[in-house]
């Protein structure tokens, strides 16, 4: 392996650039040339296609983003578009990619695998909905804006005396509402894993005022109903003030947290690793804090599992 190449896909994810940072800074210690591929598939289409230092990559570790862009590329999807990827592939003699991205950038890699190219996964994604990951990259800087977000609310919502629905990203896995609920000590919690009781949610907001609670923080799951309805059903069923925060796009960027850093370093590095010890149609993951490797394919069979046990602390914990 004497050519690896770098990119980036689909929604970008806080603690990307900390992972660009270990695949170039180990592709080049193992006296690998390591090309950046710019914005996505997009790059491999267009031949957008730089080399690497080692100062390249200097001082973005703490950078939320991704230096060399993302993209969603609906040509790469097409035998047209993929085949130009293959041919710039060639032209700029890739030996080696490695993918950083969640289900769908990686079964792009599985489409370029499949071709005869090695690639190498790394799961980037705020949303954590990958089963066969304990964590994605990017989870938790996205669990500590919200958090930072709830404590905030809370100040302004306990001098009124309102509830505030807070709605977080996660429209088909709840762990970004499950993980800040819990830590942000959020009165109930509302994902699409589970069914949603308005009553019970309601039930909870009476009972907490009856023993002076001020506030009450509702997080929403996105899509998961609406956050103005439920905000007016709520108003309707308890009589109590309810405001609606919708996070957006504040919970995609931010500089990543120190876990985020450390797991994006260790996946780079064994994601390089990997491509020089001949593995090709892989993903790297975390599994009990050991990084370990998965066939692509497997990867994305493996469906995400709610946590159902920390769902219910979560519940006992906000009586
Ligand atoms: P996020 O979780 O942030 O949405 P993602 O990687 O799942 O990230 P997608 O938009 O699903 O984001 O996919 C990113 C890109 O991967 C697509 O724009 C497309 O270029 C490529 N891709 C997705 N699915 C396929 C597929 N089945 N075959 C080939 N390429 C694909």
């Amino acid at each position: 392996m004497k050519t690896i190449g770098i990119l980036t896909s689909g929604g970008d994810a806080p603690g990307m650039n900390a992972a660009i940072r270990a695949v170039v800074r180990t592709g080049i210690f193992n006296k690998m040339k390591v090309m950046a591929v710019k914005q996505g598939y997009n790059g491999l289409i267009n031949g957008d296609i730089d080399e690497m230092n080692l100062s390249s990559v200097a001082d973005i570790i703490h950078r939320g983003g991704t230096i060399i862009r993302t993209a969603r590329s609906e040509e790469f999807m097409t035998e047209k578009g993929l085949k130009k990827a293959l041919n710039v592939i060639d032209v700029f003699g890739i030996d080696g990619l490695i993918i950083l991205g969640g289900d769908g950038s990686f079964r792009g890699a599985q489409t370029l695998n499949e071709r005869g190219i090695a690639c190498v996964g790394i799961p980037c994604t705020i949303d954590n909905d990958m089963g066969y990951t304990d964590y994605t990259i990017g989870f938790f800087t996205a669990v500590e804006t919200v958090v930072d977000a709830i404590s905030k609310i809370r100040d302004t919502s306990a001098s009124h005396g309102r509830a505030n629905i807070i709605e977080v990203m996660g429209r088909r896995c709840g762990d970004i509402a499950l993980y800040s609920g819990m830590a942000g000590g959020a009165e109930s919690i509302i994902v699409p894993e589970e069914e949603l009781d308005v009553d019970k949610v309601c039930k909870r907001l009476i009972q907490g005022r009856n023993r002076g609670k001020l506030h009450s923080i509702i997080i929403l799951a996105e899509g998961v109903g609406n956050a103005y309805e439920l905000s007016k059903s709520i108003e309707e069923k308890t009589d109590i003030e309810t405001r609606v925060t919708i996070l957006g796009h504040i919970q995609r960027g931010g500089t990543p947290t120190a876990f985020d850093r450390i797991v994006a370093s260790r996946m780079g590095f064994k994601a390089v690793e990997l491509l020089m010890e001949g593995k090709s149609g892989v993903a790297v993951g975390i599994k009990e804090n050991k990084i370990y490797s998965i066939p692509l394919e497997e990867a994305l069979n493996v469906e995400k599992a709610f946590d159902e046990k920390m769902f219910d602390i979560a519940r006992v914990l906000s009586i």
